[in-house]
């Protein structure tokens, strides 16, 4: 692998008022392979304790369904078809009324129409039926090898495990859509194995489950996106990498791909700020990326990323997908 030809170092000598936003990020670098309980992983076999029930997901799934339109429903819907069609005979114009607009985004209620089944498609939340659907492990990161990344005191082993299903806005994630997540921060020593080794869920989503990964973590300096940065100090920066011929943000800023710490890029949507709450600015703990050998696709091909509250790693995290 060749390294890009200008650095964050380089950068940061240039522009010393950078230092203060420059932060370490592990690269987790995730290659297919057959990783133990006792290696950091994506996809791998976790150190559990022995007595320790494993993680189930309680919260409502969202599945789709299809729903056979209502007799009244579908002459409604034909009916405003058939308008449209007089009325582009008689003037070309092919907009709706407003009324008609109402009454189809009603039929739809969310959802899209089958017109040839005639039946509504929507993703709906439906409940688990039983005890729940056992999570799957992701990501387990042994301190040894993210040196960087905080953790509560007396850890050594971070753990993210998911439900491998989409869930809307799960307990205390607002305007996040995909797997619902569990973090565990572990003492390896006081950790032993399950036996029997996690179980796998019937129905998950194929897309989220992980393939088995070896990680060769590597540290790199991460800078913030322009959002995150003064814009004169940003301008500067620009130019900077403008005249070496290269791209800040994905090159020295908001490093792509799997990650512990450093800086979350927003490509998607603009900077949105993520606060605890006990009301810290959160920050980046970890990303997951789409693709590669992990084999995983979140959001449409994007990242998740969690945040955790720099004041203290047992405030709730907070989920976000770019
Ligand atoms: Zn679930
Ligand atoms: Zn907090």
């Amino acid at each position: 692998m060749t390294g890009p030809t200008v650095t964050a170092v380089e950068l940061l000598h240039a522009l010393p008022a950078l230092a203060p936003y420059a932060r370490t990020a592990t690269l987790l670098r995730p290659s297919a392979g057959s990783p133990g309980p006792y290696e950091s992983s994506v996809g791998g076999p976790p150190l559990w304790p022995v007595d320790e029930p494993w993680p189930r997901c309680r919260q409502p799934h969202l599945v789709y369904v299809r729903e056979k339109l209502t007799d009244a429903e579908r002459e409604a819907w034909q009916g405003i078809a058939r308008n449209r069609r007089q009325r582009r005979r008689h003037d070309g114009a092919h907009v709706l009324t407003a009324e008609e607009a109402a009454t189809q985004s009603r039929i739809m209620d969310g959802g899209s129409l089958d017109l040839i089944a005639w039946e509504r498609v929507r993703l709906v939340p439906r409940p688990v039926p039983g005890d729940g659907l056992p999570m799957v492990p992701v990501l387990q990161l042994h301190a040894r090898d993210a040196p960087a990344l905080r953790r509560p005191p007396g850890t050594d082993l971070l753990q993210l495990l998911w439900c491998p299903q989409d869930h809307a806005e799960p307990e205390g994630q607002p305007r996040y859509w995909g797997p619902v997540v569990e973090l565990r921060h572990r003492a390896s020593a006081e950790t032993g194995t399950t036996a029997a080794g996690p179980p796998v869920p019937g129905g998950a989503k194929e897309v989220y489950l992980p393939a088995p990964c070896r990680l060769e973590p590597v540290e790199a300096l991460d800078l913030p996106e322009q959002d995150e940065l003064p814009e004169e100090l940003y301008e500067s920066v620009e130019q900077w990498a403008a005249g070496r011929g290269t791209d800040y943000n994905r090159v020295l800023g908001c490093l792509p791909g799997w990650k512990a710490g450093g800086w979350p890029s927003w490509h998607l949507t603009d900077f949105t700020p993520l606060d605890c709450r006990c009301g810290a600015r959160m920050r980046l703990l970890l990303t997951l990326d789409s693709g590669g050998d992990p084999g995983l696709n979140v959001g449409r091909y994007g990242e998740l990323r969690v945040f955790s509250c720099p004041e203290d790693p047992d405030h709730p995290m907070r989920l976000n997908i770019q």
